[in-house]
């Protein structure tokens, strides 16, 4: 499927009260684009590969994404990096990290590795 024109938002994901990227940065990484192919060459780079991702093409006002942790299951109603690197930093935060700060390192850790594999191309460029 391919992905769906993002609405400019100019806020990020709830819960990240903990999380070190500067809000400007998150901003910027809300409103950059994915595509299922480049989602899934990221969760393979972070070993990750075994998390299925669903690109819903459902419009929710109050919910970007979701995160089942259980069955290793990513859906993204907002189609942008940070919302994949958010919802993947659930599946990877220990069982009932939520929003914390052990959630936050993650989701910082995870931040840290999309900048490394797309340089200085940063939230606009691809894998
Ligand atoms: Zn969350």
């Amino acid at each position: 499927m391919q992905s769906k024109e993002l609405l400019f938002v100019n806020k990020t994901s709830v819960g990240e009260r903990y999380v070190t990227v500067a809000l400007a940065d998150r901003i910027s990484f809300n409103n950059a684009p994915i595509s299922p192919e480049v989602a899934q060459r990221f969760l393979e780079l972070v070993g990750a590969g075994n998390v299925c991702i669903e690109f819903s093409a459902r419009k929710t006002r109050c919910r970007w994404g979701t995160a089942y942790k259980k069955k290793g299951r990513i859906v993204l109603y907002r189609h942008s990096v940070w919302m994949l690197l958010h919802e993947l930093a659930h599946i990877q935060a220990p069982a009932g990290a939520k929003h914390s700060r052990v959630f936050a390192r993650v989701l910082d850790g995870l931040f840290a590795k999309w900048q490394q594999a797309t340089g200085a191309a940063g939230a606009k460029g691809g894998l």
